[in-house]
Order: structure tokens, then sequence, then C-alpha cells
């Protein structure tokens, strides 16, 4: 097969992956730039990682690097490191069988083991679209294409290399990609591939919730999180990943929760795009918050007071997640103070404020409200007054506290006038 004509610029290649793959050609092995960088490079978009394919197997590659680490059992593979930064070396795979060893498929076609070493003609076939199975050589410029990856790339298009059943099949977190790039890349997938994805989806079920959660923070955390989200719709994946987000979006009739999503998910792209941190536990808290939020005001109707009805619903939203994603402890529990904190923007005086100002979530619950307040939940202003706060000299703080006090209690007593004094505060659809 001759080498395939590209226009790679040679700057865009990370010195350190070129030298990983010097020493392992100097050694004797093949080694290759492959999968999302070299797709990624001839887009002329820069790449996220530089992964390397080699006919070095793990053992030897470990031999080769002193700062080598092999990981992994279901697909094991070495990582360089360069201080607290890796590259990712894989040994080429062959396709397999239940009874090869280093291999495992499971009764419904699942690959549980891949580790069948093999060449890198073998190597083509098992990876996942045409597109992220051009092998390149950056030593000397060569491209390898024996997919017809290029010609897709320039069409745009996702497609599964072999059959798309039994490609899904094989692993159902293809279905995840394949949605991802579709939106990253702006791509079409495939009419074959497609006809399967919807019809497939439900296989997702049975990855492990670890996996998930992984793949849920690459698909809304990618840059294109909007996007990628308004696929899984189309496809009907979300109910899948995340069911309690997309059985709240079919009781939102007023659409405060689809706006709540759209202009969360836009906000992370545009935090993404400008180089600004994103976290994982926002981004739950956002997904979950409907059903918190009627599940807590349904414990208060029924006299449970508003902190712990919030930790009862909390409690409740982030076990039934559990089953579908792991969310890990260390996030789950910022997403919950996201949520304790919501209750305390009501409270406006000096104290408090000050006290609530202090907190380490302050900034990300504050967030949270405003994008509460921006779909149309009645806390529009609370959330101006505590954008006011923030902003206001110390001295002026007071004042502003005071305010609130003159007026809630002018509202305090309007109420008490038209309800009877006896009568229990009803509570607010939103607190
Ligand atoms: P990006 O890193 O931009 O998200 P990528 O395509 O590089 O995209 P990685 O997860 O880094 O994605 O995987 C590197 C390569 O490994 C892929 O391009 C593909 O060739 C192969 N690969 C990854 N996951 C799978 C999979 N589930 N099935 C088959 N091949 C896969
Ligand atoms: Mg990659």
């Amino acid at each position: 097969m001759p080498p395939a004509v590209h226009h790679i610029s040679p700057d865009k290649i990370c010195g350190r992956a070129k030298d990983v793959i010097k020493r392992l050609q100097k050694a004797g092995y093949e080694a290759y730039l492959v999968g999302g960088c070299v797709r990624d490079l001839l887009l002329d978009r820069t790449p996220k990682d530089f992964d390397i394919a080699t006919s070095a197997r793990p053992e030897e590659i470990r031999k080769l690097f002193n700062s080598c680490r092999l990981i992994g059992r279901r697909f094991r593979l070495a990582h360089i490191y360069f201080g607290r930064d890796y590259l990712e070396v894989a040994t080429f795979r062959a396709p397999h069988d239940d009874n090869d060893e280093g291999g495992k498929v499971s009764d419904e076609g699942r690959i549980i083991h891949d580790n069948v070493y093999g060449s890198l003609e073998e190597d083509v076939w098992r990876r996942d679209f045409t597109i992220n199975a051009l092998f390149y050589n950056p030593i000397n410029g060569e491209l390898l294409d024996f997919v017809g990856g290029l010609d897709d790339l320039r069409q745009g298009k996702i497609r599964l290399l072999g059959d798309p059943e039994k490609r899904f099949r094989e692993d159902p977190v293809r279905i995840l990609r394949a949605i991802r790039f579709a939106a990253k890349l702006g791509f079409e997938i495939d009419p074959h591939t497609r006809a399967f994805v919807t019809p497939l989806g439900i296989l997702l079920e049975g990855i492990s919730s670890a996996r998930l959660f992984d793949e849920i923070i690459k698909l809304l955390h990618c840059g294109d999180g909007w996007k990628t989200f308004q696929l899984l719709q189309e496809y009907e994946i979300l109910q899948h990943l995340l069911p309690l987000t997309a059985e709240s979006l079919a009781e939102d009739e007023e659409g405060v929760f689809a706006r709540m999503l759209e202009s969360s998910l836009k906000n992370t792209d545009q935090r993404i795009a400008e180089g600004k941190s994103v976290m994982p536990a926002f981004l739950y808290a956002v997904l979950l918050w409907q059903k918190v939020h009627l599940v807590s005001v349904a414990a208060q109707l029924k006299g449970y007071p508003e902190m712990q009805a919030l930790h009862l619903a909390a409690t409740d939203a982030l076990r039934d997640q559990v089953d579908f994603t792991a969310v890990p402890r260390r996030y789950s529990n910022i997403t919950r103070e996201i949520w304790a904190l919501q209750a305390r923007f009501r409270h406006h005086d000096l104290r408090r404020a000050n006290t609530l100002l202090g907190n380490p979530r302050f900034r990300a619950a504050y967030d949270f409200l405003c994008l509460r307040a921006q779909a149309g939940e009645p806390v529009k202003e609370d959330a101006e007054w505590w954008t006011d706060f923030q902003q206001a000299a110390p001295e002026e703080r007071a004042d502003l506290c005071k305010a609130v006090k003159g007026s809630s209690n002018q509202r305090r007593r309007k109420r008490r006038k038209k309800s009877g004094s006896n009568s229990k505060p009803a509570v607010p659809p939103s607190e």
C-alpha cells in the first residue's frame, strides 16, 4: 500500500512522542502515532493527546524506558512518564475469540479482555472508526491508511470498521464515542453505523458504572457538550446514561429545567474554549437538580425541615444515579454542598451572609443560583441580591442587609394580613 498524501505539519507534533517513537524504532520495533492525534492533525486541530502504537510488547517497552509503568487488565498498556505527564503506548492487537490466550468475550459478544497481540495490519481492524485507524510515522512522514479513513475524514463521516452490530456489541461504549466525535468534529454518523445506535443503546446499561462516569465527563466536557447532549437525546441514549435527567426532561412542561441544562452546558463549552476549569461536581448538580428539587419540596410538604429535606432528596438522587454511572465521593460531596447552599441564599442577614461568602463552595453555589434564576425559577431576586452583596464594599454590605430586612418584614406582614395569623407559611415551589 503506498503511503497516503497528506499535509501534517511537523511542528504540531509533540516532541516527546517523537522521541519515544524514535527510541522504539531504533530498538528495532515498529512505532507510529495513531488514533485521535493523527485524525486531529489531519483536520488541523490541536490533538488532546498523542497515542503511540508499537510492535513492542508491554514488557519490552518497560525495558526500554526507565519511567514506564504498565497498567490495565482488560487492556494492558504502557505509560511513559515525563514528570506528572505521560504518553500512552499500546502494543498492536489482533482480533480474537474466546479461545485465544489473553482474549475474553462475554456471552453477549462483549470484549472483556483484549490482550491478544498482533501485527500493525491486524491492529488497524480492532480500532473503532475508520477516521481513528490512521497510522503516522513522524520520523519519515509516512501516513498509513488501510481502511479509507482519509476519505471519510474528507467527507466528514463516522464509520465503524467491520460489521457495525458486532462492533457495538463488542464494546457498547463505541456508541458514545460515535456521538462524541459527531458532535466534536461536526461529522455525520454513516447510515449503516447510525442504524444500530438507538437499538443497541440499552447495552450501555451493562457497562461498569465507573467506566460510564469517565465517558459522561468526556462527552459533556469535550468542549461541545451542548451539541453532544442534544445528540444523546436525539439518539435516545440519555435514558441509559442519565435516567433521572431524562425523566425530569420528560416531565418538564414549562421547559425550566431544559433551559437550565442548555445554559449550563453552553457556559461549560464557553469556559473550556477560554481555557478555564470545569467541575464534574457542578455538572452533576445541574443534571440531577430537578429530581432533587421536587423530592425535597415533597418532603417539606410532609413536614421535614428544608435542610433535612434537601439532604434526603440528594441522597436519593445520587443513590439512583450511581446504579448507572458511579459518581466518585470526592465529586458527589461537592454536588451535595452546592445543593445545600441553595437554601442558605435566602438568608440576608449580615453575619450569615458573610459566613456564606467565605464558604469554599460559595462561587459554585452562587453560579448555580444564577443558572436557576436565568432558567426562570423564582430565585431572581436572591441572585441579584447576592450579585450586589459581593460587589459592595464592606461598609455598604450592612445597608444591603438592612434594606432587605425592611422589605421582607413588610412582605411577611402583608402575607399574615391576607391569610390569617395562624396559618403555616406555604413552601414556595422553588425552595
Ligand atoms: P480523543 O483523545 O480526541 O478523545 P481518540 O480517538 O484519541 O479521541 P482515545 O480514547 O484517546 O480516543 O483512543 C485512542 C485510539 O484508540 C482511538 O482513536 C481508537 O483508534 C482506539 N480506541 C479507543 N477506544 C476504543 C474502543 N472502545 N474500541 C476500539 N478502538 C478504540
Ligand atoms: Mg486520544
